[in-house]
């Protein structure tokens, strides 16, 4: 198949293209680099069936394509924060550009939402009939209430266009190739534990995230864009259902490096959740789908990776 992946460049896209390409698809990897890089894909460009694409998916585009996966959007909150209009164009916009193309080239469509559409979930474990507690104008709104909107228009074109759509939502995934800046909390904390500096915990660390490795989660979004069932275009979950405080995360860091970190509390941000774990029975029914990788294993990998790249 001809597939395109929109932020191919970035974390969680950079190895649905090492994986996709190497089960012999032809893929075009498209992406503005705002926080994806060329060193993420480098390795891929030699092959004959990877095309890299410049281009910024609030524009419209045309390929002869059989499958879109759309995860072109800043995620961690500092770069979504950075340029908050951007990020809802890209958000909007750009699912538009998407599924126009979708629709004109008859390709499927698998959207990348998010876990954030459930807000500060007054529900827990998170599923997918909830419809979550969002503040509509607060700083992470742009990030959102933009995935919110991207889901809406994947149901309407679908209604109303026919559009043969999957809506993923992404709960926290980590691994090899977070930026050292990204921002987000696992490469924040392997990369100042590495450098022996304080954790920057925000909050108390009371607050919840379950994480979920980047190879489990691509193998998700696979079996999702390819699975023919009844009701398939709502939403699914996945994520890995292993709930930690971010005190417990700072030890498993700690044990994974194999020292003791020390630990710096600021103020939280606004609006984080103060919990979140997905609940999978639905991926795991539709999908045959479940997380093999825990948190310690995939920790220990990721810092491995940051061992590499970060200058201690
Ligand atoms: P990332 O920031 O590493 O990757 C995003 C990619 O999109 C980058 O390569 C970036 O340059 C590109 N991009 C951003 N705006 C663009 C635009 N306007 N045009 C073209 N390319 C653009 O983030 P990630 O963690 O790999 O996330 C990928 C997708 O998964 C995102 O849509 C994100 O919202 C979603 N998601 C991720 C998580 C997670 O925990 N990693 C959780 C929920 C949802
Ligand atoms: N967090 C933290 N220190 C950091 C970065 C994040 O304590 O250096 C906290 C953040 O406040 C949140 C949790 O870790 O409660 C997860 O943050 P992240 O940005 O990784 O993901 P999200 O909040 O989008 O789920």
């Amino acid at each position: 198949m001809r597939i395109l992946i929109t932020g191919g460049a970035g974390f969680i896209g950079s190895h649905l293209c090492e994986r996709l390409l190497s089960e012999g698809n032809e893929i075009i990897c498209l992406d503005n680099f705002f926080t994806g890089r060329k060193a993420n894909i480098v390795h891929l460009l030699d092959s004959k069936n990877f095309e890299l694409v410049r281009h910024d998916v609030t524009e419209p585009v045309m390929f002869e394509v059989d499958q879109i996966y759309n995860l072109a959007c800043p995620a961690s909150p500092i770069h979504y924060q950075y340029n908050p209009v951007k990020t809802v164009k890209t958000s909007v916009m750009g699912m538009i550009n998407m599924l126009g193309l979708a629709k004109r080239v008859k390709a499927r469509i698998l959207q990348a939402s998010t876990s954030e559409v459930y807000g500060d979930p007054l529900i827990h474990p998170q599923t997918e009939d909830y419809f979550g507690n969002v503040n509509p104008i607060g700083l992470r709104s742009c990030y959102d209430e933009g995935k919110r909107v991207a889901e809406t228009l994947m149901m309407d074109y679908h209604r109303q266009n026919s559009v043969d759509t999957r809506i993923v939502r992404i709960f926290n995934t980590y691994g090899e190739r977070m930026m050292e800046n990204d921002g987000r909390v696992v490469s924040n904390f392997i990369v100042q534990a590495l450098r022996g500096e304080e954790l920057t915990m925000y909050g108390d660390g009371s607050q919840t995230r379950s994480f979920c490795y980047v190879s489990d989660l691509v193998d998700g979004l696979i079996r999702l864009m390819n699975t023919e069932a009844e009701n398939i275009h709502l939403p699914v979950n996945i994520g890995n259902p292993g709930e930690f405080t971010m005190n417990e995360l700072a030890v498993e860091i700690g044990k994974a490096i194999g020292t003791e970190v020390k630990i710096k509390y600021l103020p939280l941000p606004q609006d984080d959740p103060k919990q979140r774990q997905p609940n999978i029975e639905k991926a795991k029914n539709l999908l045959s789908w479940s997380p093999k990788i825990p948190l310690a294993e995939g920790l220990e990998r990721t810092v491995a990776y940051f061992r590499g790249i970060v200058r201690q």
